[in-house]
């Protein structure tokens, strides 16, 4: 049955999980929809299941994570994971993610550490200013280094980072982070089973100078890109952890720093802290005040639609795929106004009416066909004749144009 999708848009995450080719990304995006499916779930997972692997068994039965939006839930919040391609070939792919995205992790090999196709995706991801975290993984691996890594970010990315964490033990002892907004340590430690979460612990004796050490660098960094922790830090007033997270969440979204955490996805240890940072640290779709269009008759006045159910319907068409049961799905991006099925829009590019055939949510193991969705949300539409990726759709009577790029429109398999 179809139902309606209205959530707090506060609470939704558009995010695209960015990275070089074997760095983990699916890996990484596995493990995330395992955890909050498993939190999603609950009730429905068989007795036992949390503790076999899940995926195993869902790529049995098909798991769509290929998927150009898959929907999830963390904590009472929606995360909306947008495929992001890390192959350099699909460029103008990945632009056009990048659009329609409001945040990103990047995902690095902690041993390989800041590569190419990272410093290409970095690069195009400035260019929209897409606020961004980054997750340090595979610190399991021989040869890992952490601390290599972040001066890489320095170095090639050029960007701040803003190291949240600390590895705790190395390669096949790994076993933690320090946490140092709470100053706190999250083990995981001996064999972690899937589905099983952090132990909170103290400090290790061992690592307290080290802690120290770059709690005051956290600060620093944090002081310089947030006059309010700046005015407390050289008064030597303490903050809170919340005042801390607050501010961290201002300077991610203002593009000035990019917190860093860091574990092991295929391991399962540091996912749900890094979950727990994308609702914390990375934008809703209400922190982009409007999108600026222009109107279709003359490309010189501007147009603003905000994300608000109130205002006009308008949609970006970022990728057409094929799937084997449905046929040819157009993910869209609904960027204000209400997006419902059957309805009538205009495709402001080709000025084309094109009838809005069924509309999915695509989750990781299902898809959920909706009546009507609300801005800022991320859906599969079917039923497009006349519309390629790139095109605006929006309400005939209040048209805006959302992007004038043509991009190629390949179409893809999926599962
Ligand atoms: P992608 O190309 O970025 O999507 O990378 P994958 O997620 O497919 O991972 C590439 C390879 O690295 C696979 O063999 C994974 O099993 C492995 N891998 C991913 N994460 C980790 C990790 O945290 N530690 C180790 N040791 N291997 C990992």
């Amino acid at each position: 049955m179809a139902v309606d999708i209205t959530t707090d848009l506060n609470k939704v995450r558009n995010i695209g999980i960015m990275a070089h080719i074997d760095a983990g990304k699916t890996t990484t995006t596995e493990r995330i929809l395992f955890y909050t499916g498993i939190t999603y779930k609950i009730g429905e997972v068989h007795e036992g299941a949390a503790t076999m692997d899940w995926m195993e068994q869902e790529q049995e039965r098909g798991i769509t994570i290929t998927s150009a939006a898959t929907t999830c839930w963390w904590k009472n919040h929606q995360i909306n994971i947008i495929d992001t391609p890390g192959h350099v070939d699909f460029t103008a792919e990945v632009e056009r993610s990048l659009r329609v995205l409001d945040g990103a992790v990047a995902v690095f090999d902690g041993v390989a550490g800041v590569e190419p196709q990272t410093m290409t995706v970095w690069r195009q991801a400035n260019k929209y200013s897409v606020p961004r975290m980054c997750f340090v993984n595979k610190l399991d691996r021989t040869g890992a280094d952490f601390f290599r890594c972040v001066d890489m970010m320095v170095e090639r990315l050029n960007s701040t980072p803003l190291v949240l964490q600390l590895p705790i033990g190395a390669e096949s002892d790994f076993l933690g982070v320090v946490d140092l907004v709470g100053m706190r340590a999250l083990t995981w430690r001996g064999e972690t089973k899937m589905g099983e979460d952090y132990s909170v612990e103290e400090i290790p004796a061992e690592m307290a100078d080290l802690a120290a050490e770059y709690r005051e660098k956290f600060l620093e960094t944090l002081s310089e890109a947030d006059d309010a922790v700046m005015e407390k830090y050289l008064e030597g007033e303490e903050l809170s952890v919340e005042e801390l997270e607050a501010a961290i969440r201002r300077a991610t979204l203002a593009d000035k720093v990019n917190p860093v955490l860091c574990g092991t996805a295929f391991k399962n240890k540091g996912v749900q802290p890094l979950l727990d940072a994308v609702v914390k640290y990375l934008p809703s779709p209400l922190d982009i005040e409007a999108i600026i269009g222009h109107s279709p008759k003359d490309e010189a006045v501007e147009i603003a639609r905000k994300p608000s159910d109130d205002e006009p319907f308008s949609g970006l068409a970022y990728k057409i795929a094929s799937d084997p049961h449905l046929g040819k799905l157009i993910y869209v991006r609904v960027y204000s106004g209400k997006l419902e099925a059957g309805s009538t829009v205009v495709n402001s590019v080709n000025g084309k009416k094109e009838r809005i055939g069924k509309v999915y949510q695509m989750h990781a193991n299902k898809r959920e066909e909706i009546a009507s969705v609300g801005a800022g949300q991320i859906v599969a539409v079917m039923g497009l004749k006349d519309t390629k990726t790139g095109h605006t759709l929006c309400d005939p009577q209040n048209q805006v144009v959302l992007e004038s790029m043509t991009f190629p429109a390949p179409v893809i398999e999926v599962a």
